[in-house]
């Protein structure tokens, strides 16, 4: 059991990839507290959670808003006194649109929610994570190495998240704590059903470029997370681990 004793924040919990790692967090024994903004969503998970005789709290936070940030950190060490690994994982894609037509107030949400969000949850767990060690994963995307026509916003806060993320492993290479990011592609969840609505053609074309022919499923990226927060990846921080059927590769 990978996460014996451990207690593990995941943000985004009440859907898709982090619901995924909430589960295989929970499965490999941690004590899980899951945030997200989606109530429902929450509930769902914590009915899945349950159903497996798994330990889960769920706390209901907007992550791009510095105070409750603050109190979900707080609560965390009010109630398990420690915090050994988060997944900062929450966040949303924005909507698509050429750079000139893209609402400069979407542009500046999804900084928010993607980029902010980061800085801040960070910000509140380093500290806790530091007093005995352990690992953050940061979510990205393979967008923050490609240029996605119709997702400026999007691509601009995950390349956010790679720098975000190397300046934290390296300022805590030596005091504990690793720090990397999940780079996932293409993944069959509720964000990526949405777009497809929105731009079937989209979608459609961005199916047909990966190599493997196929989405990944939302197991298959959290599994890369849970292994970097995870003592197997002990001397791994600051990188940025690609899973997307070998999209970035070409094919
Ligand atoms: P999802 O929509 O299924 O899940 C995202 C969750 O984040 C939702 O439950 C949502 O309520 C929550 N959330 C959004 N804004 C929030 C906020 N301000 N505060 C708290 N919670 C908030 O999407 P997903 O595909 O599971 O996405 C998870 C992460 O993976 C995101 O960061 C996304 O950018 C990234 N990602 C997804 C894909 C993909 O193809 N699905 C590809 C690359 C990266």
């Amino acid at each position: 059991m990978l996460f014996n004793d451990k207690v593990i924040l995941v943000t985004g919990a009440g859907s898709g990839i982090g619901r995924a790692a909430a589960m295989h967090f929970a499965k490999e024994s941690g004590w899980v507290f899951g945030a997200d903004r989606n109530e429902t969503g929450l509930d769902e998970t914590a009915g899945m959670m349950s159903a497996s005789g798994y330990r889960f709290d769920r706390l209901k936070v907007d992550v791009s808003d510095e105070a409750a940030v603050a109190e979900l950190v707080r609560t965390i060490y009010d109630k398990a006194g420690r915090l050994d690994a988060a997944f900062n994982n929450a966040g949303i894609a924005g909507g698509n649109h050429w750079l000139e037509d893209y609402p400069s107030d979407l542009f500046a949400q999804v900084i928010s929610i993607n980029l902010f969000s980061i800085f801040l949850c960070m910000k509140y767990q380093i500290p806790l994570i530091r007093r005995n060690g352990g690992a953050i994963c940061n979510t990205a995307s393979v967008a923050a190495l490609t240029g996605p026509g119709g997702l400026s916003a999007y691509a601009a806060s995950k390349c956010g998240v790679h720098g975000l993320t190397r300046v934290a492993a390296m300022e805590n290479a030596s005091k504990g704590v690793r720090v990397n990011a999940l780079a996932p592609g293409l993944t069959d969840t509720p964000m990526v059903a949405a777009t497809r609505v929105e731009n079937v053609a989209f979608d459609n074309m961005a199916r047909t470029a990966v190599p493997m022919k196929r989405a990944a499923q939302p197991d298959e990226a959290a599994a890369a997370a849970v292994w970097l927060c995870s003592p197997a990846a002990s001397y791994v921080t600051g990188q940025m681990i690609i899973v997307d059927g070998g999209l970035t590769i070409g094919g």
